[in-house]
């Protein structure tokens, strides 16, 4: 059984497994004889011991095994020795995996198959993801993910670590003046529960050009960060690279979105839509790119916000690469100091827009459109006041694009 869930009664004839709406569920009608047989599953006994204790409890000839079979359909059923020879060496590795023990249990929540948590953990292991931006954000969101077994997080970024892109889980004070990209790659390489893999020259599907599974984009300037150069990623476009914008800009968290090139919307799509909704906005992102080369000012970016923005941009990151598709593609999460309500913002594919996305169907049928993203978003809270919001701003009381 996953320990992972909590069981409790219902009634006495239906156990309840786990506590929250989003992995709970029931199984029943279910008898005490039975419901005491639950806590022999523990990974200890193989089915063969499993059926010899059946019997020694009195439960009929192949309850058992009907009984294991329902679990395991269910999705409540681990594997205490799957995961194959990679699950064999991180058990191996004690110190690494008690490190990863309550990723590993979490994992088991979102996965189904008996095993497949374990898999999915030391799958992590081979994948190579780069870090574009060492600021706040961009830093942590390195550590975070080397610390949960991405096995090589390479960080690209420019100049010497400032007193001010010191964090917490980010760049140690230590390392004021160091080079900023090197001194990432080391914090991220501390914070790994294990020495990374050997890195191997091959070429995996999808990652011909950069290698990498995945590019984070966190840049420490504000302006890349709310209007994101498509000309930047064009590279990434090109060779299929998938990526993830995230970073504060004036006191507002963003993650997303999570760009698939050519199935979902990228930072091209995103400027054509703004460009349609607002004119004035090429104008307002040509001032604003000037002044950034002008200016070295401290940007805001306050220390929790890019706290709370890197953990979820390294969440969603990890969403993608344990191969699930993450709220953030198709739209960018949103949250503003000092109400902190998190909201995303469709971003939708771009017939104008050289990616492709609209041609995978998603950007032609708005209607369907509407309805995969509210699929998308449906743990959002209040859906309903927003898509009442969404109607107010159509009707012609646009709040400037911001
Ligand atoms: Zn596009």
């Amino acid at each position: 059984m996953k320990p992972a869930l909590k069981r409790g009664w219902r009634d006495l004839n239906t156990v309840q497994f786990g506590m929250t709406p989003a992995h709970a569920l029931t199984l029943g009608p279910m008898d005490t004889a039975t419901g005491s047989f639950l806590d022999l599953l523990n990974g200890t006994r193989g089915l063969e011991l499993l059926r010899e204790e059946g019997r020694r409890m009195e439960l009929p000839d192949g309850h058992v095994d009907t009984l294991v079979r329902r679990l395991a359909s269910a999705g409540l059923l681990d594997d205490a020795k799957g995961g194959g020879p990679a699950g064999d060496t991180l058990r191996g590795k004690k110190e690494a995996l008690d490190r990863l023990r309550p990723d590993l249990a979490s994992l088991s929540l979102t996965t189904s198959e008996p095993g497949e948590a374990i898999s999915r953990l030391t799958a992590r292991r081979s994948l190579r993801v780069q870090v574009r931006g060492a600021g706040r954000v961009g830093a942590l969101v390195a550590s975070l993910l080397s610390a949960a077994g991405v096995g090589e997080v390479d960080v690209r970024d420019i100049g010497r670590v400032d007193p001010w892109d010191v964090t917490p889980g980010g760049l140690p004070a230590e390392a004021i003046g160091d080079r900023r990209d090197e001194a990432a790659r080391r914090t991220a390489r501390h914070c790994a529960p294990d020495r990374p893999p050997r890195r191997t020259r091959h070429t995996r599907l999808g990652e011909e050009s950069t290698g990498h599974s995945l590019v984070i984009i966190a840049p420490r300037d504000d302006v890349a960060v709310h209007a994101p150069s498509p000309s930047a990623t064009e590279p990434l476009i090109t060779s299929g690279t998938p990526h993830l914008y995230a970073g504060v800009v004036e006191a507002t968290g963003m993650v997303g979105p999570l760009v698939l090139p050519g199935e979902t919307p990228c930072a091209g799509c995103l400027h054509e839509g703004r460009t349609d909704r607002d004119p004035a906005w090429p104008r307002l992102v040509a001032q604003w790119r000037s002044g950034t080369a002008r200016t070295r000012d401290v940007r805001p970016c306050d220390l929790t916000l890019a706290t709370t923005v890197a953990g979820l941009t390294a969440a969603h990151a990890l969403t993608f690469l344990d191969g699930r598709l993450p709220s953030s593609a198709g739209a960018r999460w949103e949250v503003s100091l000092p109400a902190l309500t998190w909201h995303a913002r469709p971003v939708w594919a771009h017939p104008a827009c050289p990616c492709g996305a609209t041609e995978k169907g998603e950007g032609e049928h708005p209607s369907d459109e509407e309805e995969s993203h509210e699929t998308m978003a449906e743990h959002r809270p209040s859906k309903e006041l927003r898509r009442k919001a969404d109607a107010k701003r159509l009707a012609g009381t646009w709040r400037a694009h911001v």
